[in-house]
């Protein structure tokens, strides 16, 4: 199976990108696209058990797919989660768009 660990990373890259490159204000077809496509993610993510906790946290946490900032800090919040179940440290959400959009290097 994937490396959890690289998959992680890519896929992170992926889901931010992804809200980075997300209309500011998306018509309502692209709202349930995006909802559609974060639960058909979370679905088929090739690590099982980050999979079913990542279903577990879209259903109690409703993707928020009404603007770019609030799909950014949703899923800012989403990997919040996993970093605190890691242990990692937690990301200050109003920097999503400097890390996502602008881009910083590490
Ligand atoms: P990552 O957490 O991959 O982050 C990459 C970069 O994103 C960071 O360097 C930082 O610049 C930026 N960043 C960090 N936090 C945030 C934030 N909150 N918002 C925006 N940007 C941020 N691993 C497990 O071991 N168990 C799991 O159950 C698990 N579940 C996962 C579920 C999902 C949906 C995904 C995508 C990944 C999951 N992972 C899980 C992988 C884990 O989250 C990390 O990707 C992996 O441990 C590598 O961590 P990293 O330190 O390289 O940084």
């Amino acid at each position: 199976p994937p490396d959890v660990t690289v998959l992680g990373r890519s896929s992170w890259t992926l889901l931010h990108s992804i809200a980075a490159t997300y209309p500011e204000e998306p018509t309502n077809k692209q709202q349930k696209d995006m909802k559609q496509f974060i639960n058909l993610f979370a679905g088929f993510y090739p690590c099982w058990f980050c999979a079913d906790d990542f279903q577990k946290y879209i259903t109690t946490n409703e993707p928020k797919v009404e603007t770019q900032d609030s799909l950014g800090r949703w899923l800012c919040d989403a990997h919040n989660d996993v970093n605190k179940k890691l242990g990692k440290p937690k990301f200050n959400c109003d920097l999503w768009k400097q890390r996502w959009k602008d881009g910083w290097d590490e």
